[in-house]
Order: C-alpha cells, then structure tokens, then sequence
C-alpha cells in the first residue's frame, strides 16, 4: 500500500513525499481511511509506530475542507492533548511538515515557560492547538482560549496522562469541549480506568491495534 492509494489531497501527498515517506505504516494504513470517513478511533500504539502521522494527516486533509468549505469560521478547530512538553513540540513539527503547503495555522503550548509568547501567538489566530493539560486550563481559565469551536480532539498517550497525574485535568478539559466533535483516543496499554475513560469520551470508536 502507498500513501497514494488513501485518497490523501495532492499538497498532503507532496508534503509526504518531501519527508521522505511513500509507504504508511501500519497504524497510518488503518487509521487515515476511518479518521476522514468522520468515524471516532481507539487506537493503541506506541511511540515510533508513525502514530502521530496517523491522526495529523487526515485531520488536516479533513479541516482544509472544513475551511475552504467556509472560509469565515474562526477560532481553534483542533486539539491535541498531549502529556509532555517533548511531544507535543514533535506533534507541532509534524502538522507543520505534512500541512507544509495548506494555509492552516497551528500552535503548540506547554508549562514551564512564560504564557506571554503563546497568548501572543494565540491572538493571531489558531486553527490547530497542541497542548499539554495543565497550560491548555491555565490559558482557557484566564480566557485567553475559548474551546467552544472544537470539532476534532486527539488524546495522545492517554495511559501516560494517568501515569503523570494529569487525568483529572483531561477529563477536565473534555468537559470545556463541544460534545458533537471527531475524537481520536490513542494509548499504548488500556488498563481499566483508561478503557472507562475511553467509553466516556469516545462515539461508537473503530479500534486499531497495531
Ligand atoms: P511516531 O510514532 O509518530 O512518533 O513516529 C515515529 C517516527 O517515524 C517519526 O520520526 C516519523 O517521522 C517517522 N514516520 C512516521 N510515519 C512514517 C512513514 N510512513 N514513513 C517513514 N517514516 C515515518
């Protein structure tokens, strides 16, 4: 299978071929088909399956429609919550690689810097936000992030989020998003509270497993 044969827009398809990638891999093969039919996903996977491929490509692929579709609509479209400061740059890095040639903002925050840079950032407007829990509430609770546009949210590494004490704060964020959104639900391992918090936030998931 080539990333070709997924449907995928030409600026995606040049964008994948300038990284260097023509084949997906399996968590790619089986993810990008469900996320751009609309569907929800439980997907578990590690690290260094290509994950991070797997949800950014279709969700750019799906908000270029969205906004050329209507171009008027503002405010963030997309989150990731992410546990750790490392991938979530990592994750902005690859939403800035595969929508190289798209016109579609993204931004990344993460505690244990100033706010003042990303508040900044946030005022030029986002369509694609990454974040780690606890600075995503700090900026919502002093408002300068309004959740209320969300269509399409990502957990990544849901089994580390409970592992580093920061379920709390996502099943609090899961409350401040739209309740009719795409969700993408990615962890390594399911162990019971995971699963539990998997059927809280998740629409009729397809599972993948790779
Ligand atoms: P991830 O599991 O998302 O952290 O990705 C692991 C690594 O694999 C990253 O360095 C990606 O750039 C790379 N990668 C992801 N998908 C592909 C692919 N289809 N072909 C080649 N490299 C890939």
């Amino acid at each position: 299978m080539l990333f070709k044969e997924l449907n995928l827009i030409e600026p995606i398809l040049k964008a994948l071929d300038t990284e260097g990638y023509t084949t997906p891999t399996p968590i790619q093969e089986q993810s990008i088909p469900v996320v751009l039919q609309g569907r929800d996903l439980l997907g578990c996977a590690q690290t260094g399956t290509g994950k991070t491929a797997a949800f950014a490509i279709p969700m750019l692929q799906l908000l270029d429609a969205s906004k050329k579709a209507n171009p008027a609509q503002k405010g963030i479209r997309a989150l990731i919550l992410t546990p750790t400061r490392e991938l979530a740059i990592q994750i902005d890095e690859s939403f800035a690689a595969y929508g190289k040639h798209l016109n579609l903002k993204h931004l990344v925050i993460f505690g244990g810097v100033s706010q003042v840079p990303q508040t900044n950032a946030l005022r030029n407007g986002v369509d694609i936000l990454i974040a780690t829990p606890g600075r995503l509430l700090d900026l919502v609770d002093q408002r300068f992030i309004n959740l209320a546009n969300i269509e399409w949210f990502v957990l990544d590494e849901a089994d580390r989020m409970l592992d580093m004490g920061f379920i709390h704060d996502v099943k609090k964020v899961v409350t401040r998003i739209p309740a009719k959104r795409q969700t993408l639900f990615f962890s390594a391992t399911m162990p019971t509270e995971i699963a539990k918090l998997s059927n809280t936030i998740l629409s009729n998931p397809v599972k993948v497993e790779v």
